[in-house]
């Protein structure tokens, strides 16, 4: 099954950067406009980045939205790919990997399954999706453990669980997934008391997957520049951030309509400020200029 993905775009560039010890910036996108912002912001800082969705974003524009969010990542002039984060429902699943079987494929998916209740029926429940994604030349994302909290567009969860590195191989193994989420005190939304992360828990996952499988932190609003760089040095490759850029980019974009500006100023001064956000990251993540090493 792995020789369908030797040419996995996503796969290569998180293999770069955990031998690299940077991160790839994995943005969520919500619209043209936010789509653009991204492949700006890696174009001018010379960086690999993943251009992510929510299943809403594409249950709302399907096979044309993903076709043009192909187009602007593939045709960028640095490595960008593109992602679907929490596909959890069969409807969602059903759609990314019945377009990726028609040939508007995403480069990776996450196959969500953390709700099961037990790692047996999340192996269950995702593996024949994983099969049929990786047939398709997908890479699959699955978590182990399971996050607490909630998004704009996910679940909500409130019954958090860590993930046992102890378990990680025959979970990895039995979904076949190729990219893993851990659970390590990381939460979806607000961080009520502050993030206390377990380093110790993926300074193991690291030590059993380094060169085979990569990182995945979720969870990363309100984390520090110091916490992502400690994430980082433990061996996360790929760091999925929503609000840092959306929030500031929709305050702006608003602000500047309200305040009369013509729309299509209105667009490119909220695009900028969302691409400024892409670029401080990126620089806290170290992928700045790796493009091209
Ligand atoms: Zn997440």
């Amino acid at each position: 099954m792995a020789s369908l993905l030797q040419e996995n775009c996503t796969l290569d560039m998180l293999a770069k950067a955990e031998q690299g010890k940077y991160g790839i910036l994995a943005q969520s996108c919500y619209d043209a406009q936010s789509a653009i912002a991204l492949v700006r912001a890696a174009e001018r800082a010379r960086s690999p980045a993943i251009l992510q969705l929510f299943p809403v974003t594409l249950a709302y524009g399907k096979g044309p939205f993903l076709q043009f969010c192909l187009d602007v990542a593939h045709s960028a002039s640095v490595p960008i790919t593109v992602h679907l984060d929490h596909a959890t429902d069969p409807e969602h699943l059903e759609l990314a990997i019945g377009l990726a079987e028609q040939g508007i494929a995403f480069d990776s998916i996450m196959v969500d399954a953390s709700h099961a209740e037990t790692d047996e029926e999340n192996i269950e429940i995702a593996r024949p999706y994983v099969e049929r994604a990786l047939k398709a030349g997908v890479a699959v994302e699955v978590e182990l453990g399971r996050l607490e909290g909630g998004e704009a567009g996910l679940r909500m969860i409130s019954d958090a669980k860590l993930t046992d590195p102890a378990k990680a191989e025959t979970f990895m193994k039995g979904t076949g997934a190729l990219i893993l989420a851990p659970s390590i005190g990381n939460l979806h939304g607000s961080y009520i008391n502050g993030p206390k992360f377990r380093q110790d828990i993926l300074k193991a996952l690291s030590a059993k997957f380094a060169g085979k499988i990569p990182l995945c932190l979720h969870g990363t609003d309100e984390l520090s520049d110091e916490l992502f760089k400690e994430c980082i040095a433990n061996g996360i490759s790929k760091l999925n951030v929503n609000s840092w850029a959306r929030d500031p980019y929709v305050k702006a974009f608003s602000t500047a309509l309200a305040n009369g500006t013509p729309f299509p100023d209105a667009v490119e001064e909220a695009t900028e400020v969302f691409a400024k956000e892409c670029l401080r990251l990126m620089d806290v993540f170290g992928s700045t200029g790796k493009a091209d090493a």
